[in-house]
């Protein structure tokens, strides 16, 4: 369909649009007139992607000045879920008659876009980095010449990859033509034209109109540069899934060192100065070189990284980039003498057996004292390692990388003072009697990763599913946005039914409270609601706790009183684990036992890999039981030293904070049983807090409008009651017909949803007509965010 948002055109791939998404749209369109930021939360299921890119798209088509968009995703299969959702809306734009030239790919590790037969059957990824840079190193191809010229063509053995020669080769003229590429696609041309994807990726980043990639290529300092330095202030930039954003931010700048990396380190630093010595006695003359190139300062060395992320900077001021490297660690023997100092110090330091707080001057005070370590050269260890490891043409990284983190603390701890705080931990838990000591260098402060993206981009985008509270987020990341709005859902059937489970059936509350979570009537109502559900869900059942501690003991409890014998007369059990390739094997055979018809419980935690980034709809989720409100673990230093940091910098109570990540997490795991409005599923709230308003108020809007006096403070008799209505509401058939009666509830079919949660070109163009009349009035003056869905219908 097509439709006017004033005059913008825009091409939207569907016959009808939701009135959510058209909300969506118009605001996006206020915020990049206004060129602000904004901050929209659009219910999950809704078309948010779509609408996201119709509108962009159609934008930058018109505005030419705004030729590019960035689209920042979390996960791998997301980017590809927004290549795929690009194409088709290219593919419609096309078959409507607008034919304009556009390039749309997206970019990931060398993992996911190699072609080299050998190099890309290798499963993990710094594999496949530390390979690669064997084939493509700027030493290895010299020695691959060398080799050509003197030898005979017979003994050259220095391998090369053919695809990055060939695209090396081919120089400017090495381009793919228009179009959308998902991954698979462009490793298909790479194939075809014998070019190597991921470089090619890259290289075509400043002629593409929409780049997708992760969230590290623009928040994570260490790669950001390299591959961000390209776009215009005009592009438009967006962090989708965005809800997590300010945990990226901080852990981008945060490292930690413990005493094994220390020891690696080490070794490094011999076989470094093994090496040093003998190129000095073979070439002395490259290490000279090296040297004056270092005198003449960073920039000139800077150039010489292009291909190698991995040996990025953290972050360096633009300045300090002009300035030569301080004399005292431009002579190579000189450097490493230096890292063998500094990784000495910090062994020295970890021998403590008390937990050390501090902030980095101090840290800083004291390496000067103990070792008489400048600030400026730690400043420059990353950068000046990373030289050395070109000179001495080291291919193979993988032995290098923990001295590299080293380097990277170094660099991190005497650039950064506020915001950033050491921690040294010399036990994993306080009840240990044998030490493990780790230095924590924490980035407390959310706003240092993104504010050059504030900075720098006029119109940044953050969306999720759910971002409420949203009040949080500008303090947070330190931005004005120019719009926040939060959408409700518009639904012709209630296809999703939030309980607050608040007690068992014997009337015990229940909780996962610290000082009652282990009380025998908690776990054993808890199971029960676990039993009760696992009889009347059809298909997938998700249960969440707070942490794994919680869900190993609570299961362990379950074990002894035989309540998983019993849930496993009805469904089998699968239980989400701390290790990825388990957790995968679980949920692949969750998956199979869904499809199979019996179906199953799948045990796993908030914050989780599960309760970010897995989709359960339609069978693979009918119900979905929080187990508890997900606050994190508040012993934790690192949290308390963030907390603290809040509420002095930011004016952000602990409590707040507290409960503000709780909810997004607790929304976030069961949004993932509702994938569109078509699917349908249970959300269980088991946990007697959830019913107190200041809780509810924190969910996302088209959530908590859900949330009925009938289905607050329930218990699970209760509970199970309303939820067997509401299946066997929802296991009626929805056809075309115009309007019905099922179980007592009106449901729509397509027809009946025709004017309430679908919109077809007419509806849309007199509500546009509707809106500017009512702008009109009000004299040509409206205010951010005053004009909600409501006031559409
Ligand atoms: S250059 Fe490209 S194709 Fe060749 S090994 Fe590296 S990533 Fe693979």
């Amino acid at each position: 369909m097509k439709f006017y948002l004033d005059d913008l055109p825009i091409l939207f791939p569907y016959d009808y649009v939701y009135p959510e998404q058209y909300a969506y749209m118009r605001d996006m369109k206020r915020a990049l007139d206004g060129k602000g930021h904004c901050l929209l939360e659009m219910p999950s299921g809704t078309g948010k992607t779509v609408s996201l890119l119709s509108l962009i798209v159609a934008y930058q088509l018109h505005y030419p000045e705004r030729r590019k968009l960035i689209y920042c995703s979390r996960t791998v299969p997301e980017i590809e879920k927004a290549l795929a959702e690009l194409k088709r809306l290219m593919d419609y734009r096309h078959a409507q008659g607008a034919k304009e030239p556009f390039l749309g790919l997206g970019l990931t590790s060398r993992r996911n876009l190699c072609v080299h037969p050998d190099v890309s059957r290798e499963k993990h990824g710094e594999t496949v980095d530390a390979r690669c840079r064997s084939l493509t190193a700027p030493w290895v191809r010299e020695q691959h010449q060398q080799q050509q010229q003197t030898g005979d063509q017979m003994n050259v053995d220095v391998e090369l990859c053919a695809f990055y020669e060939h695209l090396e080769n081919a120089d400017d003229s090495a381009t793919i033509p228009s179009g959308v590429y998902t991954l698979e696609d462009m490793k298909e041309w790479g194939r075809e034209n014998t070019y190597c994807p991921y470089f090619l990726a890259r290289r075509m980043i400043p002629f593409a109109n929409v780049v997708i990639f992760s969230y590290h290529y623009l928040l994570d300092p260490k790669i950001a540069e390299l591959v961000s330095k390209e776009m215009s202030k005009d592009s438009i930039v967006v962090f989708d899934e965005a809800h997590n954003i300010d945990n990226v931010c901080t852990e981008s700048l945060s490292i930690d060192i413990t005493r094994p990396m220390l020891d690696a380190s080490a070794r490094s630093c011999r076989a470094l100065m093994d090496k040093v010595t003998e190129l000095k006695a073979s070439n002395s003359e490259k290490l000279q070189n090296e040297y004056s190139r270092l005198v003449e300062g960073l920039r000139e060395v800077q150039a010489a990284r292009e291909t190698e992320e991995l040996m990025a900077n953290p972050v360096l001021p633009e300045d300090i980039l002009h300035e030569s490297i301080p004399g005292n660690i431009r002579r190579a023997e000189h450097f490493v003498a230096f890292l063998q100092r500094f990784v000495e110090y910090l062994k020295t330091r970890m021998r403590v057996l008390h937990v050390v707080s501090e902030n980095s001057n101090a840290f800083l005070q004291h390496v000067k004292e103990v070792t008489f370590i400048d600030k400026k050269p730690l400043r420059f260890t990353s950068e000046r390692l990373g030289s050395l490891i070109r000179t001495l043409e080291l291919s193979d990284l993988a032995d290098f990388r923990n001295l590299q983190k080293v380097a990277a603390f170094a660099t991190l701890v005497s650039t950064y003072q506020k915001g950033f705080l050491l921690i040294l931990e010399p036990f994993e838990n306080d009840q240990d009697t044998i030490p493990n000591p780790v230095l924590h260098f924490v980035c407390l402060d959310a706003t240092i990763a993104i504010k050059p993206v504030f900075d720098r981009f006029s119109s940044v985008i953050i969306t999720s599913g759910t971002l409420s509270p949203m009040e949080l987020y500008p303090t947070l990341l330190g931005f004005k946005p120019l719009v926040i709005e939060s959408y409700p859902m518009t639904l012709t059937r209630n296809c999703f039914l939030p309980l607050m489970v608040t007690r068992g059936s014997d009337q015990v509350a229940i909780s996962s409270k610290f000082e009652v979570r282990n009380d025998l009537a908690v776990v054993r109502n808890f199971g029960n609601i676990l039993l009760e559900f696992a009889k009347i869900t059809p298909d997938g059942l998700v249960c969440f706790f707070p942490s794994y501690l919680y869900m190993e003991s609570i299961v362990s409890a379950w074990n002894d009183i035989g309540m998983l014998q019993e849930v496993l007369k009805y469904k089998l059990i699968f239980i989400e684990t701390p290790d990825a390739a388990e957790t995968s094997i679980a949920l692949e055979n969750y998956r199979t036992a869904c499809n199979n018809g019996r179906g199953a419980v799948l045990l796993s935690v908030a914050r989780g890999k599960v309760s970010e980034g897995v989709d359960f709809d339609h069978q693979y989720g009918r119900a979905v039981i929080l187990f508890g409100i997900p606050y994190q673990y508040t012993e934790s230093r690192l949290l308390k030293a963030r907390l603290e940091y809040l509420r002095d910098h930011s004016n952000i109570r602990e409590n707040d904070f507290l409960t503000f990540d709780a909810m997004r997490h607790g929304a976030q795991c069961v949004g993932r049983v509702l994938r569109g409005k078509s699917d349908y599923g249970i959300m269980v709230f088991a946990d007697k807090r959830f019913a107190r308003q200041d809780k509810r108020a924190k969910l996302p809007k088209w959530l908590a409008r859900g949330v009925t006096d009938a289905s607050l403070n329930l218990s699970t008799d209760m509970a199970v009651a309303l939820s067997k209505q509401f299946l066997r509401v929802m296991a009626q058939p929805v056809g075309d017909a115009e309007q019905g009666t099922q179980g007592g509830t009106r449901v729509a079919g397509r027809h009946g949803r025709v004017g309430v949660s679908l919109w077809d070109e007419k509806m849309v163009a007199d509500v546009a007509a509707a809106e500017r009349i009512q702008q009109q009035k009000s004299a040509g003056v409206l205010q951010p965010g005053t004009v909600g869905i409501a006031a559409l219908r």
